[in-house]
Formats: structure tokens, C-alpha cells, sequence
């Protein structure tokens, strides 16, 4: 089992010259930008990072991650299991004027003074490998959709899956 701790900050021209390879957890709770987006999360993100250069003498970072995230159901607002991971390809750069030389393949990422600040670069990925909106199953969410259409506020408690008869309603409802 994975239980190695990544750095926050990582010195990445050492690590490219070496082709190394960086894999470990990040505590998700230490993410507080995510948490603006989707609200506060617990365990861990399963992170892979190879640096090298590449044939065009460009430092690069090949990544992976993986987490499990506590969505907001976009309907009922409650968390949502929800199991990301992305792949990325990450180029080094000293400045915005560099950025804009790297071929579209590559995401910029921001070296100063020889150091990489891992927890922006891995939160930054997590953030746009989000699903743009998720929703329980209509029998988990806790808003039905007779409740959205007339207008009632959501309940607390759980309703009871869907009965034949509820969705016979919903298709009426629909035509
Ligand atoms: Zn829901």
C-alpha cells in the first residue's frame, strides 16, 4: 500500500536531470481553493509525477492522480461519492513569455528559484479534472423531481426509491 508523503514544495530541475520518479499521497484537507469549489474534503490524493527532459531539451512532468471526492449533487446540494483521476503533461517554465512557447500538449507550470510548489501544481490539476456537475441517482437524491417542478423546498429525509408509479408521474408530468 502507497502511504508515502509528497513534499509541498520540490526542487524539479534536480529531479528532471535525474528522470525521477516522485509517488505519494497529498492530504486533500490541505487543498483550501478545492474547498471553495466543492467543499471541505478528507483523505488522501494518490499522486505519480516523472520528471525528465525531453528530445527538445524540455524539462517536463508526466502526472497522474487519482481521488476520491465528496461532491455537491447539483439538485439536492448533499455529497456525492465521486472517483477522479487525470492524466497530465506539465512543461517548465521561468516566465509567462516561456509559457507561451510550449506547444499546446504541455501545461505551464511555474519554476522560481529552482522550486516547485507541488501542493498548487497537484490542487491545480484536481480542480480542472472535476466533473462539471454531478447528480445522485434520482432514487438516492434527496430532491425529487416532482419536488423541483412544484417549487417545494428539499426535505431531509430520504425519500424512498422510486416506485413505478412515481415514474409513471414523472412521464406525465414531462408530456
Ligand atoms: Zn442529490
Amino acid at each position: 500500500m502507497l502511504t508515502t508523503r509528497l513534499p509541498s514544495r520540490v526542487e524539479p530541475y534536480k529531479l528532471a536531470a535525474r528522470a525521477e520518479r516522485l509517488e505519494g499521497l497529498m492530504a486533500l484537507a490541505d487543498f483550501a481553493r478545492l474547498a471553495e469549489e466543492v467543499g471541505a474534503q478528507t483523505g488522501d490524493i494518490r499522486v505519480t509525477l516523472d520528471f525528465g527532459i525531453d528530445a527538445q531539451g524540455r524539462r517536463v512532468i508526466h502526472g497522474r492522480l487519482e481521488a476520491d471526492l465528496q461532491l455537491p449533487c447539483r439538485r439536492c446540494l448533499s455529497p456525492l461519492a465521486q472517483h477522479v483521476e487525470s492524466e497530465f503533461l506539465l512543461g517548465m517554465v521561468t516566465s509567462d513569455d516561456l509559457a507561451a512557447e510550449l506547444p499546446s500538449t504541455h501545461e505551464p507550470v511555474l519554476v522560481e528559484d529552482e522550486q516547485l510548489n507541488l501542493l498548487t501544481v497537484v490542487e491545480d490539476e484536481l480542480i480542472l479534472s472535476l466533473p462539471q456537475v454531478v447528480y445522485h441517482d434520482e432514487a438516492d437524491c434527496e430532491v425529487s423531481r416532482d419536488q423541483l417542478t412544484s417549487g417545494e423546498d428539499a426535505v431531509a429525509s430520504r425519500e424512498p426509491a422510486a416506485s413505478p408509479f412515481d415514474v409513471l408521474r414523472h412521464l406525465k408530468g414531462k408530456s
